[in-house]
């Protein structure tokens, strides 16, 4: 049984329940759903599903906290100084909020740590920045009037955020939406709700007035698809699997409100022979088996040209088999047990695929031996004779790298593009021409050369094709958080026609 009884997990809690949080308040009643350890298989707590009644509260308690405007109606200097201590707080309680990402979803708890609650202090500090430095328009073309531009919040965004980066997903959505004086209501996934339980009590004890996040547990087909469908949000934000993708824009399309999707991936990580081997090698593993394989932006279709393809299958599968897989809870694990238990079971499931497709697995593809309870399952490398395959084509979201040969860089473009999804590709090459072309070849939300996945706030991050609509950044946020307004102000008295004036 893998330890969770650390130095790290004796000093912090667990919620004995993870309520619904309205309007600063805790309310506990409703049905009950299970939060399980993946490492442990253990019940640690339960999350309370919000039905209609609770979920219209919360829908009635944003909507009257945004039109009574104490946030709505706030100078951007005193947001900005609320975003600051929420970011403060938030890492005052890294430790203890990586350690409940942990034991929530099975992220090794160095990436916990390293990279899900520092993003989410990140996401507070850009956007307190971002939110201080707006600004609106003028237009003086027509020479007696002044055309003013200006972009006021919305009202209510509804935000539903998926299980497997909870804490560094949920709180782009809500410093994003709240930066610009929004109230919202979030909905976790039922499978993840821990951190966001916290972060929400958090942000109360940093000052965000009561009303401005309201947080609703439940799951996605029950209490997410009534937020969906709600007639009293203003904007969606999503974040999480392509068919519910679609579920929700067309819920959300009968009320007219806009929507953002980040949605799945099957992304190309293409390695040229005039590569930097080594960090080419490094940058691939990074990218398949980081968050246990769990992330919307794995480098999960590895195409490797022909000239170095044999040497790189077979250091790849030896340093996958080198992989630290064990407990979460231990710093130096790189790889942890998959989130839940029908996701293990749907990744083995690619594995049979794999092998009925006419695929090698090389390593992996199969429960890992040694644990007594978990859904550890073994890193994973199969090498696939074409990219039309299911096992090329589906987003597997597991420890799981499918690896191709190409010839020619018009090969590896073509094999790249031969995808429903594009949310990000890799390049790695030393040539300038082969990255330029590369920039332009692929049809995706972001092409990384010659590095791992590096997000930066500024920049939009959002997928092409079935990957997503829409994006994520300062300037995406603010232009979907916000109504654009046009004033129009004569500078002198227009001489206007006199209808009806005359006998
Ligand atoms: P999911 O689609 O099953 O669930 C996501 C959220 O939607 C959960 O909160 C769930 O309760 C809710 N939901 C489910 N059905 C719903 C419905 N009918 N109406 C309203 N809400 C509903 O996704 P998941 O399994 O939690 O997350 C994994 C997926 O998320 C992967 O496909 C991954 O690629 C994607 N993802 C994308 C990004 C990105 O930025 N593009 C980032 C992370 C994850």
């Amino acid at each position: 049984m893998p330890d969770t009884t650390g130095d790290i997990a004796a000093s912090h809690k667990i919620p004995a329940l993870c309520g619904n949080i309205i309007g600063g308040e805790t309310y506990t009643q409703g049905d009950q759903i299970p939060v399980i350890c993946p490492e442990t298989e253990e019940v640690v707590t339960h999350a309370v599903e919000a039905d209609d009644e609770t979920l219209d509260l919360a829908i009635r308690t944003a909507q009257e906290t945004f039109e009574q405007g104490e946030w709505s109606k706030a100078s951007s200097d005193h947001r900005q100084k609320v975003l600051f201590r929420i970011a403060d707080l938030i890492e005052k309680h890294q430790e203890e909020l990586a350690w409940l990402e942990t034991l929530n979803i099975g992220a090794p708890i160095r990436q916990s740590e390293t990279r899900h609650v520092t993003r989410a202090v990140l996401n507070f500090r850009f956007f307190a920045e971002y939110c201080s430095q707006t600004s609106g328009d003028a237009y003086y073309q027509q020479p007696d009037y002044l055309t003013v531009v200006t972009r006021e919040p919305v009202g209510v965004a509804a935000l539903i955020g998926p299980w497997n980066a909870p804490i560094a997903l949920t709180t782009m959505k809500i410093a994003g939406a709240i930066a610009f004086g929004n109230s919202c209501v979030v909905k976790p996934s039922e499978f993840s709700p821990l951190t966001a339980f916290r972060v929400t009590q958090l942000l109360l004890e940093a000052g965000l007035p009561e009303g401005v996040v309201n947080l609703v547990n439940g799951r996605g087909g029950s209490t997410g698809a009534a937020l969906s469908s709600h007639d009293g949000i203003d904007r969606l934000s999503f974040t999480g699997g392509t068919a519910t993708g679609r579920a929700i824009m067309s819920a959300a399309g009968k009320n007219l409100v806009p929507v953002t999707l980040e949605l799945g991936g099957k992304s190309a990580n293409i390695i040229f022979d005039d590569a930097d081997y080594e960090q080419a090698l490094d940058g691939s593993l990074l990218g398949i088996f980081s968050n246990n394989g769990q992330q919307c932006l794995a480098g999960s279709r590895i195409l490797v040209q022909r000239s170095i393809f044999d040497r790189f299958v077979a250091d790849f599968v030896s340093r996958t088999n080198n992989l630290r897989m064990g407990s979460s809870f231990d710093r130096r694990t790189e790889i942890g047990p998959l989130a839940t238990k029908s996701h293990f079971n749907r990744v083995l499931s690619f594995a049979d695929l794999a092998r009925e497709e006419g695929c090698e697995i090389l390593t992996g593809g199969r429960a890992a031996d040694g644990y007594s309870s978990g859904y550890f399952f073994e890193p994973t490398v199969a090498v696939t004779p074409r990219n039309d395959l299911r096992i090329c084509q589906e987003e597997i979201f597991g420890p799981f790298a499918t690896i191709q040969v190409f010839d020619t860089p018009e090969d590896a473009w073509r094999i790249a593009n031969e995808s429903d999804f594009g949310l990000v590709s890799y390049v790695w090459t030393s040539s300038l021409e082969t990255a330029t072309t590369a920039h332009k070849a692929i049809k995706a939300g972001m092409v990384l050369i010659n590095t791992p996945i590096v997000r930066e706030l500024r920049a939009p991050f959002g997928g092409f094709k079935d990957s997503g609509v829409g994006s994520e950044s300062g300037a995406s946020c603010e232009a979907f958080y916000t109504e654009q307004k046009t004033t129009v102000i004569p500078m002198a008295k227009p001489t206007l026609p006199k209808l009806g004036s005359e006998a």
